[in-house]
């Protein structure tokens, strides 16, 4: 009968719903006990110049493994860290955890630099910029070593902490890039106002490159913007040499993606950045 099923149904969206709920709080408390039970790490995935082939720097991303709900991704915790306030805490290791690892990366290679991805909400009711300060400080990192990966948007956004802090960030020497750029609101002043100096071009343009006309035209309109505005592109999410020979055709200096390496652990890259030190290791040939 209709109305038993209209009943069953609302119980049964009821349910779920609290599961849901269930399932937030259950998270939200197990991503409180993250940081001091060891359960964050950090992988890096490889930034490759295109000339040379070799490893210029590397992206720092995140990574949770948690003992009741397992592997979890960024892409899912991320945003429900930035909505718990957790955020500022787990932003605050990933920085750490970054310089102290570019530590031991510039050691090898002098020039690596580190991207590091700050979400907005990184950037509100803080004093962002004094925090990165002090932690390349402790480390004894020059500011121009990191690179802050942040989205289109937060350029546009007109709240005066995050203002502040990009512009504090700048002050103090590190770099802006804007990350999946083309997916989101752009407003291509903005890129000039804040000394932006790379834009990374979204995985989704890259992906099916050789195939597609649409991401060609897309993709190469980017690299002019770059050539023309004196930003730097970096391709995201190379997976094949013909797309890569692609890019190259165009001029594209920088990219990363599966074609050369996944998010590899500390010591993986550090293996890696020691191996290209030899005459002709180029990334290519490191990796099967
Ligand atoms: P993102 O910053 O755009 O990072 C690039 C994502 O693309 C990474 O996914 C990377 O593993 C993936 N990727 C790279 N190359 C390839 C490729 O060739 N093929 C494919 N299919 N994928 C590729 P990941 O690590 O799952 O990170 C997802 C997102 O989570 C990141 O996107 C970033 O927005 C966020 N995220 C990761 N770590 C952090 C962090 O420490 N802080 C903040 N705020 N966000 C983070
Ligand atoms: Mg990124
Ligand atoms: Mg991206
Ligand atoms: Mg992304």
């Amino acid at each position: 009968q209709a109305k038993d099923l209209g009943r069953n149904t609302f119980c049964f969206f009821n349910n779920e719903q609290q599961q849901k709920v269930q399932y937030r709080l259950d998270l939200t408390a197990q991503m409180r006990m993250a940081i001091q039970n060891n359960e964050l790490t950090l992988l890096y995935q490889p930034k490759i110049d295109l000339c040379s082939e070799k490893i210029v720097g590397a992206e720092a991303l995140l990574r949770w493994q948690n003992s009741r709900f397992g592997a979890i991704g960024p892409d899912h915790f991320i945003p429900m860290a930035e909505q718990n306030g957790l955020i500022a805490e787990i932003g605050r290791w990933v920085l750490d955890t970054a310089c102290r690892d570019t530590q031991t990366f510039i050691k090898t290679l002098p020039s690596f630099h580190i991207s590091v991805n700050v979400s907005v909400a990184q950037f509100k009711n803080t004093d962002l910029a004094s925090e990165i300060a002090e932690i390349l400080d402790f480390y004894r990192l020059k500011p121009a070593v990191m690179d802050i990966e942040i989205t289109e948007s937060i350029l546009a956004d007109q709240v005066s902490d995050i203002r502040n802090n990009l512009a504090g960030l700048r002050r103090l020497g590190v770099s802006l890039s804007i990350d999946d750029f083309g997916t989101g609101y752009s407003n291509l002043g903005y890129l000039k106002h804040f000394d932006v100096q790379t834009l990374k071009i979204d995985r989704s343009f890259i992906q099916d490159l050789t195939q597609s006309e649409y991401n060609q035209t897309i993709v190469r309109a980017i690299l002019q913007i770059c050539k023309g505005l004196d930003l730097t592109a970096v391709a995201e999410g190379v997976e094949d040499r013909q797309t890569l020979d692609l890019l190259k055709s165009w001029q594209c200096k920088t990219a990363q993606g599966f074609y050369w390496a996944k998010p590899i652990s500390k010591a993986a890259l550090v293996e890696l950045l020691v191996a290209q030190m030899t005459p002709d290791g180029s990334v290519e040939s490191l990796i099967e």
